[in-house]
């Protein structure tokens, strides 16, 4: 029995995952559950899955929680402390960290103190903290086990493999709602133009991230993390159909490539698992029906997100920081619709010339990079 913990279980990755854990409830026990203000499904949540812990953001909230599953025995949270406290929760395997955003930052750290191993969907905490995630993940002898579907799809095909026989790693994108797009058409693109993605449903953040292609940036610098790749053997590839989830290329040639429809209960199945392989209702790949596969350049002179990635990476230090803290703030300007589509890029730019960086920072200093970002987008709109 694998005890785990879920940080956003009522998001899109955080549903999905207990929807997994109720079809093995055999096999996975769930020891806390945390949310951010959705009261009602934390509290189905908490009848179904029956958690020891629960934490909502706001204390009201939590509050109000408490009030409603009285008649349990669930301690209930709130705030940063409670992130904290599920995340070193005694007792429990794993923690899925599935919040958005660099608030994952410190309760991943906290889970692998701890021990916990970690299934991460949540890549902003690896593009910030990456240089101290991964070693004392290392240190502590703890897996970080990849949920996104492309880093699911490398660790697969690294399987069994010499990692110094790695020559590149192909990251594929579907492009997004806007692929082919021009930079004039895109200033007029509105938040439900860029909600509809093609293939993928995903939760409102990311689904923008995939319409700027700043979620391929952030892809890009996570897998640099989690299998210690350089960048210039990171190659991202538009396969609009989204069937070859990624890929990785040897020395002697032979690209290894994970395949399948897309469906994110794959990758998270596998990371709960791993190593094994356990069967799974879903739609099975046909690749008679899917026909033709595709690939294309990405157009980066377009879809500038996807350049500054890159940037932001080569510089490193407390750079993918800002890239990552200025999406954020950018993409929630967006959501409002305080801003236009095309500012999402331009603010993370401007963000990055201004910054100051620090070539180390640690966990305060990348805090105190995101506060400063959020302060110098406040001035910029
Ligand atoms: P959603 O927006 O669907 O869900 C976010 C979850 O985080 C919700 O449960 C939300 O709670 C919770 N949350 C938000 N703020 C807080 C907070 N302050 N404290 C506690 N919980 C909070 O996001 P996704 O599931 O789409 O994405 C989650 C992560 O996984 C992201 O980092 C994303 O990039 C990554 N990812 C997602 C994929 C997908 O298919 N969705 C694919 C690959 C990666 P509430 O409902 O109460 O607001």
């Amino acid at each position: 029995m694998k005890s785990i913990g879920i940080l956003g279980s009522t998001g899109s990755i955080g549903t999905q995952t207990l929807e997994i854990a109720r079809n093995y409830h055999d096999e996975i026990q769930v020891a806390a559950l945390a949310a951010g203000t959705n009261v009602t499904l934390l509290e189905q949540q908490i009848r179904e899955f029956k958690p020891r812990m629960a934490a909502l953001w706001s204390e009201d909230s939590a509050r109000d929680l408490r009030d409603r599953i009285r008649d349990l025995d669930v301690k209930v949270v709130s705030g940063m402390d409670g992130l904290l406290e599920i995340a070193a929760l005694e007792g429990m395997d794993a923690l899925v960290t599935a919040i958005v955003g660099m608030i994952g930052v410190r309760p991943t750290l906290t889970a692998i103190e701890h021990g916990k191993d970690i299934l991460l969907a949540n890549k902003e905490t690896l593009v910030t903290a990456g240089h101290i995630l991964m070693p004392l993940a290392k240190e502590k002898g703890v897996k970080i086990l990849p949920v996104d579907s492309e880093h699911s799809a490398i660790f697969q095909s690294m399987n069994g493999e010499k990692r110094s026989r790695v020559k590149k790693i192909l990251l594929t994108a579907s492009g997004g709602p806007f692929r082919g797009k021009t930079r004039s058409e895109l200033a007029g693109m509105t938040v439900e133009d860029a909600l509809k993605h093609p293939n993928w449903s995903m939760g409102r953040k990311i689904t923008v991230d995939s319409s700027t292609l700043v979620n391929k940036g952030l892809e890009v610098m996570e897998a640099k993390w989690l299998f210690d790749v350089d960048l210039d053997r990171i190659q991202v590839i538009v396969h609009p159909q989204s069937i070859i989830h990624s890929a990785v290329e040897y020395e002697d040639g032979a690209v290894i490539a994970q395949l399948g429809v897309p469906d994110m209960k794959l990758p998270i199945q596998y990371a709960l698992f791993y190593p094994d392989r356990y069967p799974m209702q879903q739609k099975e790949l046909d690749l008679f029906e899917v026909g033709t596969l595709t690939f294309e350049k990405p157009d980066t002179d377009t879809f500038t997100g996807l350049k500054l990635a890159f940037d932001a990476a080569a510089k490193g230090g407390s750079m993918p920081t800002v890239y990552n803290a200025a999406n954020e703030k950018a993409v929630s300007l967006f959501l409002d619709r305080k801003i236009g589509f095309l500012q999402i890029p331009e603010l993370i730019e401007e963000c990055m010339n201004r910054h100051k960086l620090i070539g180390n920072p640690d966990i305060d200093q990348i805090l105190a990079t995101e506060a400063e970002v959020y302060e110098m987008i406040g001035q910029l709109v």
